[in-house]
Formats: structure tokens, sequence, C-alpha cells
């Protein structure tokens, strides 16, 4: 049995960065950025105003200076001509500030009476001008590679890219097995049980960039597990879901050694999910989980995103760690690394009671994985653990 350090430099042994795809901005939520983009455009592009008010010249913003507008500057319409002493610009929000204009004043503080203003508690000198490049300039770069967020697409829209390089999504074969699984919404006997598990993946793998494939069920039997992995065939991983462990019905690994795997290893130290096996299927890599439904979103977390994210051109790291303080206390752990599921919120990390590997209900209402490492002595309320978020 090895540890779930190992195993993961394991796992990303049997991984590479995918290749690269152009697409349309607009496509690139949750994308991974593979090439850097560059601002074609620096925001603002021009000095523009910052306000509704005037734009005038620094020299002559005084308390109670009067001056001439001799024009307009709206959003989109930059005035043309040149403003001199004495004179200014009714201006609005975006609009570029006027040549011979370096301040705005805002509406609230001038006087109008037809085209002559007055300036009653002006500013400080330069006020209310967003300077070009403030924001971005041109060739400022967006480096990959990066995981595109709502802000990252609208940055990239600002800088005039509607076109960027990411890295293929991998596309991931999810075999359940077990002659008691039927899919959810068909009609179960009563010895059946619902194969919820490819559908928890399902979800997981598309939340991260994956594109994944529910194949038929497999049956407990050679001939049927033998026909999964021909369809699993052109994927860029496959997983299979049950089967794994030493029972006369746990065919995935000896039908997979007839695909020729060459396995990495089999048993890994945790828990939930110690059964997990994973290897080499010709050139394709294979993670086979455990069957049991928290153990296999567990191992999903622990072990496939991490995978996943090397395939996206992301680096190799176990997945991302926090700490919070324990509300409670808890008792010693045994010899695996624990992945208890567990509530985090402003009164520290609770672990729930019930921890057996079959019960979803209680992964749903977590929102952590608080993790025990191995052989972890007992801690107290108050002492600071690891935990994954979900
Ligand atoms: P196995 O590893 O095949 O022995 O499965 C362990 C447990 O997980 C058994 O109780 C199975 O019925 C259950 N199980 C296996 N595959 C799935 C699945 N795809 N969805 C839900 N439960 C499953
Ligand atoms: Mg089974």
């Amino acid at each position: 049995m090895i540890s779930v350090h190992e195993a993961l430099s394991q796992l990303f042994a049997l991984v590479s960065p995918l290749e690269t795809e152009p697409i349309d901005l607009r496509e690139g939520t949750g994308r991974v950025l593979a090439t850097a983009a560059h601002a074609t455009r620096a925001q603002p592009p021009f000095d523009a105003s910052a306000m509704d008010g005037y734009a005038l010249a620094q020299g002559d913003v005084a308390e109670g200076a009067k001056l001439t507008v001799i024009g307009e500057a709206p959003a989109g319409h930059g005035f043309q001509g040149r403003v001199g002493p004495g004179e200014a610009v009714r201006i609005f929000t975006g609009a570029p500030l006027p040549t011979g204009t370096d301040h705005v004043e805002i509406q609230e503080n001038v006087a109008r009476d037809g085209d002559a203003i007055t300036l009653l508690s002006p500013q400080p000198a330069g006020a209310n001008v967003r300077k070009a490049g403030t924001d971005f300039e041109v060739g400022e770069a967006v480096a990959a590679p990066r995981i595109l967020g709502a802000a990252d697409i609208a940055l990239l829209a600002a800088m005039n890219v509607p076109k960027i390089t990411v890295t293929r999504r991998p596309e991931v074969a999810l075999i359940s097995t077990g002659d008691e699984l039927v899919m959810p919404g068909e009609d179960p006997r009563l010895d059946q049980i619902i194969a919820s598990n490819a559908l928890g993946l399902e979800a997981l793998l598309s939340a991260h960039g994956a594109l994944p494939r529910v194949l038929p069920i497999a049956k407990d039997t050679a001939e049927s597990l033998n026909s999964a992995f021909r369809f699993a065939r052109g994927a860029d991983l496959v997983v299979t879901i049950g089967g794994a462990s030493v029972g006369d019905h746990d065919l995935v690994r000896p039908v997979a050694a007839e695909h020729g795997l060459r396995p990495s290893f089999y048993k890994v130290a945790i828990r939930p999910g110690k059964p997990l096996t994973a290897g080499r299927l010709g050139t394709t890599p294979m993670l086979g989980l455990p069957g049991n439904p928290v153990s296999a979103l567990v191992c999903g977390h622990v072990f496939l995103l991490p995978m996943v994210r090397v395939m996206l051109g992301l680096p190799a790291r176990p997945a991302e760690r926090m700490s919070a303080p324990l509300a409670h206390d808890v008792p010693p752990n045994g010899p695996r690394e624990h992945y208890m599921r567990a509530v985090v919120d402003g009164s520290g990390l609770r672990v729930f009671n019930r921890q057996d590997s079959s019960l979803l209900g209680v992964f749903a209402e977590a929102n952590a994985l608080a993790i025990r490492p191995a052989s972890d002595p007992a801690r107290a309320a108050g002492e600071t653990l690891s935990y994954l978020p979900l």
C-alpha cells in the first residue's frame, strides 16, 4: 500500500498536457489559457474623463474662475478643436479629454449661465482624469496557464483579444461496473441499486474543464467489461468504477490486464478509497476507482481532478488545501490518510459523526473534506486542521 503522496506522483507520471486549440473568447469561461494573450489596445486608450462635468486646463483651476464653454464631448464623440486658456468643454464620463485640457471639474461644483461657467469650489488640479493606459498598456499580457473566469474574459475583451488559445478538454470515459446497477430513471429490481457514481463524477469533471463520457454500465462478466474497454478507446483517460477489489466478481484488473494494462499501483493508504488502482492501457492512462459512492467521489477530488489539471496544462499539484481550527475534539486517526466529510463555517471545522463510505447524504451536506494525516494523534478543539474545500 502506497501513500496518497506517492500515488499522486505516479498518477502525474501517467498524464501529460494535451494539445491546444484556438477558440472564440466567448467560449473561454472555465477553459485553461494555453498561451499568453497580449493587449492590442491600451485601456483607457486616451486620457478619459472619470466624471460628468467640464474639461479645462489645470492652469485655469481657481475658486471663482470664469470660463467659456466652447463645445461638448459625450462618450464616443471626442471634441475635435483645441481648448485655449479661459475655455472649457462640457464633458461626460468616458469621453476623451480635449486637446489643451488636463482637468475635469464635476458639474456639481460649477455654476452655469448660458456659455459661461464659474468654478465654485474646484477640486485639486488634474482631478477626475483617467490617464491613458492606467488599466493596461498595449502589449500587456495575461499569462498562461490560467483558468479563465469572468474577470479574465472581461479583461481579454477590453484588450480587444477576440480569439484565444486554450488546452483541449480531456475526454474522460467513465465505466460503471456491477450486475446490481441500473441507470437513474430506470425501474430497479429490489436487489438492484442506482449507478450514481458515474453521474457524480460526470458533474465533477464537467465543472473542472473535462469532457466526461458516461459509457453503458458493464456487467460483472469478462465479456461485458471487454466491450466497455473497447467503447472507451479514443478517450484521453479511462476511469473504471467498482470491481477493483479481490472478490470473485471484481474483474476490472484481470480484464484490463487482457487489454494490456501496465499497472502503476494497487491500493493506497487513504480512507475512504483504499482499493484504488491505476496504470497505462496501451498509451492511455487508466484510473480504477472504488465502487462505494463516497470513495469514488473522494478519489475524484483527491486523484482524478489533479490528473485532469495536468492534462489541461496546469501544474502537477495535489488538490488545493486550506486550513481551519477544529470546532471540537477528534480522536486519533488510524494508519490511512482520512478524508472526512465536514462543514467549515465561522465556528470552525466540524466533522460529521457518520463517515461510512456509502453515505452520500452526508457528502451532500458537507462543504469540506477534513484531512487527518496517517496516524495523526488526537486533536483538541481549536487546533488547526487541513481540509479540501468542496
Ligand atoms: P465494488 O467495488 O464493485 O465491490 O462496489 C462497492 C460498492 O459500491 C457496492 O456496494 C456497489 O454496489 C457500489 N457501487 C459500485 N459501483 C457503483 C456505482 N457506479 N454507483 C453507485 N454505487 C456503486
Ligand atoms: Mg462491483
